[in-house]
């Protein structure tokens, strides 16, 4: 399991990438970001956490892998 946290204070100045996941319709969840970046609905939980975890790489961002 990866459990990265940042671990430098946060920076109101810089951009934050702050992905968790949401569920859409009951069967369905979304990653969504801070910065306003939607991942496509999928069935799959752990595809759209792959999504979420992708951006947040990209981005230098913070995945949590939680379901809101
Ligand atoms: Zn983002």
């Amino acid at each position: 399991m990866n459990d990265e946290r940042p671990s430098s204070p946060p920076q109101d100045t810089m951009m934050q990438h702050e992905v968790c996941l949401r569920r859409v319709q009951q069967h369905f969840v979304q990653a969504v970001c801070s910065c306003g970046w939607l991942s496509a609905a999928r069935r799959s939980e752990s595809l759209a956490a792959d999504e979420g975890r992708d951006h947040a790489i990209l981005y230098g961002g913070a995945f949590r892998e939680e379901i809101i």
